[in-house]
């Protein structure tokens, strides 16, 4: 039998499927929230629903949104002809931090790994090609991680695309190799994408 009331034990297995919360951490986020006002849990259970409610990922180029398509994808004074080609929504900050991108983006969610059962069909890469070959697009930037995963799938992206005609670059290494481009500072960032090269 558990050492906590049934609800209270649900709480801490809900906040144990967290990334980085163990037992320990999701018996005091559970014993906060049990100490909390009504209108504080109300809050943060009404914060939990939305997001699944209200957020979705764009149809053109699967960044999370609660319009679409999303800000970058119907923004006038973008250059939709040049897509930018990053691993998670998250990584979408970090170049717009580097003030040096005007163009749109595609969310691949997720990178290419063999040991990890995941292959093309994982990713989202339809809608891309879709892009491409619809000829509305003359660059794409692939702007994934410079880790083993990131650049197997810049490469595989690279195959993919190049025989459409439109021309194929990736960020230029001054990312550190193994890294996060999340965790780039904006100088680093800034002339990662301007010393793109060819693929
Ligand atoms: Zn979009």
């Amino acid at each position: 039998m558990s050492k906590f009331a049934e609800p209270m034990a649900r709480l801490i297995d809900e906040l144990k499927k967290l990334p980085g919360v163990g037992s320990k951490s999701a018996q005091r986020y559970a014993f906060h929230i049990l100490r909390s006002s009504d209108e504080d849990a109300e809050q943060l259970a009404a914060a939990i629903r939305e997001i699944k409610a209200a957020l979705r990922l764009c149809s053109v180029c699967n960044n999370i949104t609660d319009v679409d398509p999303c800000v970058y994808c119907s923004s006038a004074t973008r250059n939709q002809r040049l897509v930018c080609v990053v691993e998670e929504p998250t990584n979408i900050a970090a170049v717009e931090k580097s003030h040096t991108y005007n163009g749109a983006y595609h969310v691949l969610h997720g990178t290419l790994s063999p040991i990890h059962g995941v292959g093309p069909e994982q990713l989202r890469i339809a809608n891309l090609t879709r892009r491409v070959e619809s000829g509305s697009i003359d660059e794409v930037i692939l702007a994934t991680n410079p880790t083993v995963e990131g650049e197997a799938t810049a490469v595989y992206l690279a195959r993919l695309l190049k025989p459409t005609g439109i021309r194929v670059t990736r960020i230029a290494t001054g990312i550190p190799a193994g890294s996060d481009i999340e965790y780039a500072d904006e100088v680093t960032l800034q002339r990662a994408l301007e010393g793109r090269r060819d693929m």
